[in-house]
């Protein structure tokens, strides 16, 4: 497999992925309507891999321009990162939700069809898993009790596939059920690039460390757990990078759909990790604490075997490298892609 169509390339773990994919040598394709992202990701990913990729700015619901990428590029194999991903967004605006990543994926997959391409890796999450189970999570156990419409849009495209999967044989699926993304690539020319308030508890932290916001709050502090705080397992976005191509490398000549946990099997609370941001980076990250955020779980974390023994996806990197990456991509770009 040589040519790759990215969706959603310009993106956070996408432009870490493309970055991955250039040095591996494939071609790569990226197709984003930088709803949430910068050009300016690409142009440094390229930089960095000293080799140039195509962008397309376009959208996952237009089918002429699916149409036309399939057409034009000799595809081997789609990456699907494209569509929304804020949880408290997805409450209050859950038709742009289930279009962006319902509507737009089976779009998107109607196109493969089209060109006859049917290798795909899909960004799911492990918010598939719902508050039922016990960590560590294996992909064994049930999923489809997502507690909010984000998650729901990822459970239900990973439905549509395993039955797609079923019911057509050409079809060769990975599901990546990503765990808590951080991190930026060692150089800090590319990273998280949120836009607004930060949702998610890294690039608070290290805007909090920079000094763009005044204290970071904790939500709840009597989950059990620890210290009290909720637990995750935070896995560096090089990594995440890292088992896309494993799992391309997996699909090659295999039918059906297979779900994989990307984590490191491991948690860290949120008050570990900012004791561990201390002592690594130097920095205090003034806090407080606040109420229990709703849908939280207090605990979250991996069983990565699966991974580790179908896919040889080892994670390289631990909390102290995630630590320092994400501080040096903020350190280094204190307004992310934007200038000034
Ligand atoms: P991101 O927002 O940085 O990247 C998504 C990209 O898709 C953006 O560049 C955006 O402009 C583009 N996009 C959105 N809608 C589109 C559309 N209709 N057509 C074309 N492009 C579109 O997010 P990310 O953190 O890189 O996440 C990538 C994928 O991984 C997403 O599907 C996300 O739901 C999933 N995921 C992310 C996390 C996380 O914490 N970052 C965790 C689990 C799963
Ligand atoms: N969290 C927090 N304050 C914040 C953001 C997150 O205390 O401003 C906590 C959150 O309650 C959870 C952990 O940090 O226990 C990771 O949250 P994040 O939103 O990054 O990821 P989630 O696992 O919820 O998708």
């Amino acid at each position: 497999m040589f040519n790759i169509l990215v969706t959603g390339g310009a993106g956070y773990v996408g432009s870490h992925t493309c970055l991955k994919l250039l040095e591996e040598g494939f071609k790569v394709i990226v197709l984003d309507n930088l709803a949430n992202s910068s050009i300016e990701a690409l142009n440094r990913v390229q930089i960095l891999a000293n080799r140039s990729l195509i962008f397309i700015h376009g959208d996952i619901r237009d089918s002429s321009c699916l149409d036309r990428i399939f057409k034009t590029h000799q595809i081997d194999a789609v990456i699907h990162f494209a569509g929304l991903k804020a949880v408290g967004e997805s409450q209050q605006i859950p038709l742009e939700y289930f279009d962006n990543n319902i509507s737009g994926s089976l779009n998107l997959f109607n196109a493969m069809q089209r060109a006859s391409v049917y290798n795909l890796v899909f960004s799911s999450s492990a918010t598939v898993y719902g508050e039922l189970h016990k960590s560590p999570l294996n992909e064994t156990m049930c999923t489809g009790t997502t507690t909010n419409n984000y998650g729901y849009t990822k459970l239900i495209v990973e439905q549509l596939l395993e039955k797609l999967s079923q019911s057509d044989p050409r079809w060769s699926i990975a599901l990546l059920r990503y765990f808590n993304p951080v991190g930026a690539h060692p150089s800090g020319l590319i990273g998280e690039n949120p836009r607004g308030i930060p949702n998610n508890l890294m690039p608070y932290v290290t805007q909090v460390a920079i000094g763009a916001r005044e204290k970071l709050s904790i939500f709840g502090q009597d989950y059990e757990t620890i210290d009290g705080t909720g637990v995750r397992d935070y896995i560096h976005v090089m990594d995440l990078a890292n088992a896309h191509l494993c799992a391309l490398q997996n699909r090659i000549n295999r039918s059906g759909c297979r779900a994989w946990n990307i984590g490191t099997g491991r948690g860290a609370s949120v008050l570990q990790v900012i004791k561990a941001f201390k002592d690594i980076n130097g920095v205090d990250v003034k806090y407080e604490f606040a109420p229990r955020r709703d849908g939280d779980i207090a605990i979250c974390y991996a069983d990565n075997q699966r991974a580790v023994s179908e896919l040889g996806w080892i994670p390289q990197y631990g909390l102290e490298e995630m630590l320092r990456d994400s501080w040096n991509w903020q350190k280094q770009n204190p307004n992310g892609f934007n200038k000034g």
